[in-house]
């Protein structure tokens, strides 16, 4: 092996992933985080409104997710998510206060489509092949122009479905991503679609154990480190500059730069990188849910899309929730409140309260904002770029930042033997 050093700057999955990878690999890594704590956008903290732990977002995976189970098992976390056995998840339309348990079969053969008690209330077994199109579209389509499905199929269920796997606003959205996103659950059934939620909480699964892996391999770790440039020379980084230091690097060393969007872009100028972006707005409310509440319920129909219990808070999530982040807080609660109310058929009033508006949340997932995503390999030859807006094929989601940063370490890991 060369002598070069492994450089990881920014501590979000992504870059977790990456370093951890790396760790694994046997090579001295150092990583550079920003903020005080790692994490990024999949962090957990403590609210004071709530007088507890809580997470930025209820971050929702799926059992297919094949980049997250290794990442899980990697830094010891494999048992850190929490679901149903099997792929269920309950609804309820506030429409008609209908509600509805969709149970999907196991194996590629779709048998959960043929049983009325599994699918769709209201849809029959040929609606669904109206979604095939997303299986092969090309990178320019939109899901408005591939699905022409509007009925009860598109309303109950894929176009909540796909707004929250992308978090973009259907018609709008990329065909292609959502097609990705298919073929990792639902086109292989109920085995690879199993809802997965981090209990307890976000940090406690993606973050923690990765820090506690990092130190057991003799990683160093730097939080509330920002770096504020490089330098550069020969398409070459020759130092990373920080408010207080500067590191002489080379082109034996690996710097895999594992930041948002934005400051990738401002960091390496004329970087192409999406440039659009969606909010997600969560609400969190300190009251135990009643007996009997399911661990995540479809709401369909209100402000609140997803609902979330755990044992001490109910939480619910709204994606391309552009039209939120300006609304008033606590009109906000009251409306998300009330969906929350009829969905679990609760007679309370509204407990202590928190929401949480990301204002970036991900890059809008548009056939136009995904042309933008960068490979790994970018334009300077010892920095490789990670995250989940770089080209991993997957909307922005951690199973695309984890792949992203495992690809940037086998990309590091093969530089540094140069
Ligand atoms: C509210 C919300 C809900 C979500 N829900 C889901 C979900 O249900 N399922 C799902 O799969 N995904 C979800 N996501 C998306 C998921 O959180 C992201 O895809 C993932 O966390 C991105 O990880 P990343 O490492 O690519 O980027 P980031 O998390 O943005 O990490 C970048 C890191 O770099 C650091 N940094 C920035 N600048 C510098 C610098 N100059 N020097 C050093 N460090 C720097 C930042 O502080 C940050 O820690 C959600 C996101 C949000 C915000």
């Amino acid at each position: 092996m060369g002598s070069g050093k492994a450089y990881v700057i920014g501590g979000g999955v992504a870059g977790l992933a990456a370093a951890t990878a790396l760790a694994e690999r046997g090579i001295a890594v150092t990583l550079f985080e920003a903020g005080p704590q790692a994490g990024g956008r999949c962090r957990s903290y403590f609210d004071p409104a709530m007088g507890a732990i809580i997470d930025n977002g209820n971050h929702l995976v799926l059992s297919g997710n094949g980049a997250v189970s290794n990442y899980l098992s990697r830094i010891g976390a494999k048992d850190a998510l929490a679901g149903p056995d099997q792929a269920v998840v309950d609804f309820v339309d506030l429409a008609d206060d209908k509600s509805w348990r969709l149970q999907l079969s196991n194996g590629f053969f779709p048998a959960w489509i043929f049983a009325k008690d599994r699918r769709v209330p209201g849809t029959k077994p040929g609606y669904y092949a109206a979604y095939a199109p997303l299986l092969w579209a090309g990178r320019a389509a939109t899901i408005g122009a591939a699905v022409k499905d509007r009925g009860a199929l598109w309303r109950r269920l894929m176009q909540p479905f796909l707004v929250s796997a992308l978090n973009t606003e259907a018609e709008t959205a990329s065909a292609a991503l959502a097609g990705s996103v298919m073929r990792q659950s639902l086109v292989r059934g109920g085995h690879a679609s199993r809802p997965r939620i981090a209990h307890p909480t976000l940090a406690a699964a993606f973050v923690d154990p990765a820090l506690q892996y990092l130190a057991a391999k003799g990683a160093t770790m730097h939080l509330g480190t920002r770096l504020r440039g490089f330098t550069i020379a020969g398409r070459a980084a020759r130092a990373l500059e920080f408010p207080d230091a500067m590191i002489a690097t080379g082109m034996k060393d690996a710097i895999i730069l594992a930041v948002n969007a934005p400051v990738a872009q401002s960091l390496l100028p004329g970087l192409s990188a999406p440039n659009d972006f969606r909010a997600i707005v969560n609400a969190h409310f300190k009251l135990a849910p009643p007996p009997g509440a399911s661990a995540m319920l479809g709401v369909i129909g209100g402000t609140a899309e997803w609902i979330f219990t755990f044992p001490d808070r109910i939480s619910t999530t709204t994606s391309a929730a552009d039209a939120l982040v300006d609304e008033d807080r606590e009109a906000l609660a009251a409306r998300i409140w009330s969906d929350v109310r009829r969905a679990l058929k609760l007679d309370a009033p509204m407990p202590p309260w928190q929401i949480v508006k990301e204002k970036r949340a991900t890059f809008a997932a548009t056939p136009a904002q995904d042309a933008l995503r960068p490979s790994p390999r970018g334009p300077v030859r010892n920095i490789i770029l990670a995250g989940d807006w770089t080209q991993t094929g997957l909307p922005a989601t951690i199973e695309g930042a984890i792949r992203s940063g495992e690809t940037a370490a086998r990309l590091a890991a093969r530089h540094l033997r140069l």
